[in-house]
């Protein structure tokens, strides 16, 4: 287990848990950084009097509070935001939401360290580029998500030729049932209301659409390097089980337990350990689990992801942006729920695919798929 922790996205909810985690576990926090430069941030720096802390987009006012009350241990902008993540033997957690994650994750594995990863973008839009930073520095990557926690952690002790199949669960979201006629009428309010998870606005809309879904079967690929006809999903309600490895001879095995980003966060820290982790005993006996095929003609996203996953490359990265570009017309009412796939099919059929070797090729990509993307909803779409 690692002796310090580095907290990025600090005052986000994976942020959050991951202190709570170090706080029970007695774990030194060296690290502390957020997108801007609140209250919040400043809290807990002063609760964990021992970080240096990082502001990457701060207003001048936050700048001035967050010098006066910190002095030396404050430092501000991205390339802060790296150095913190190069920070040597340490584990990093990286729930930073957006590109900005991306260039804090290579800058970990570059340096060797332990990264605790909870950024989507990182292995969606920079697969390519974040497993050559795992290469070129031998760090460790490790999942926090629940579902690629739930299969890290099925897969410990199995060879890659004794995996048959990785079956992501999905909830289905709130439209589970739903044919393409009734979608078509459904609001970002409806959207928003998440059956089990309590998540940020992006992610909800996405697991409504199956699209997130989607992203986690690319981050799948590229985490435990499964080919995408081994990477299935089912979808399954309750979200008690967490994901599942079919294997060869015809065992299963799945990751059960209470929906609680606590578990896996704490794992990717204490890992190869298990440390009691401070829950109430799983009852069960309380819970009935189903599990059912996803509808992949009314929720076409989760098919649009295996494409661009099949594709490679900058395929995913497009995708990637043109579903953030699509979701936020959603949630403003400037498109319907069965416009954002349309998008993101439009957007990935006019975007070229090319190699991704640097951050700096990822965010050319991403930009390219947002301008194709907003111009897509500025016409006919
Ligand atoms: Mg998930």
């Amino acid at each position: 287990m690692s002796s310090s922790l580095i907290v990025l996205g600090a005052t986000g909810s994976i942020g959050l848990q991951a202190l709570e985690v170090a706080s029970r576990l007695g774990l030194e926090v060296a690290g502390l950084a957020a997108r801007r430069g609140s209250d919040e941030l400043l809290e807990l720096a002063r609760t964990w009097s021992r970080a240096e802390v990082v502001a990457v987009a701060p207003t001048t006012d936050e700048r001035e509070q967050m010098s006066a009350a910190l002095g030396g241990r404050v430092a501000f902008g991205g390339e802060a935001m790296e150095a913190l993540a190069a920070h040597p033997g340490s584990t990093i957690i990286n729930g930073v939401v957006g590109a900005a994650g991306l260039r804090a994750s290579v800058a970990a594995l570059d340096a060797g360290n332990r990264l605790a990863l909870a950024n989507k973008e990182s292995l969606v839009a920079g697969g390519p580029v974040v497993l050559d930073a795992r290469r070129r520095g031998g760090g460790v990557l490790l999942p926090v998500d629940s579902e690629h926690s739930a299969l890290f952690q099925c897969l410990v002790g199995e060879s890659a030729q004794a995996v048959n199949r990785l079956i992501l669960t999905a909830s289905g979201g709130p439209f589970r049932g739903y044919a393409r006629d009734r979608l078509e009428a459904v609001t970002p309010q409806q959207a928003l209301a998440h059956p089990t998870w309590n998540m940020g606005k992006r992610i909800t809309v996405d697991s409504a659409t199956l699209f997130n879904k989607g992203l986690e079967v690319i981050e799948a690929h590229y985490l435990f390097g499964i080919p995408y006809d081994q990477i299935d999903v089912v979808v399954h309600p309750q979200s008690i089980v967490h994901s599942l490895v079919e294997f060869v001879d015809g065992s299963l095995k799945a990751h059960v337990g209470e929906p609680d980003m606590r578990v896996p966060i704490q794992y990717a820290v204490t890992y190869p350990e298990r440390l009691a982790g401070g829950l109430e005993p799983f009852d069960l006996t309380r819970h009935s689990l189903t599990f059912e095929v996803p509808d992949r003609g009314s929720f076409r996203a989760l098919d649009l992801a295996y494409r661009a996953g099949r594709v490679g490359r900058s395929a995913p990265a497009v995708l990637n942006a043109a579903d953030e570009v699509a979701v936020h017309a959603f949630l403003e009412g400037r498109l319907g729920f069965l416009g954002i796939a349309e998008v993101v099919e439009r957007t990935l059929d006019r975007v070229p695919v090319v190699d991704l070797h640097t951050v700096d090729d990822v965010v050319a990509v991403d930009q390219e798929a947002r301008g194709v993307a907003h111009s897509l909803l500025g016409g006919a779409c």
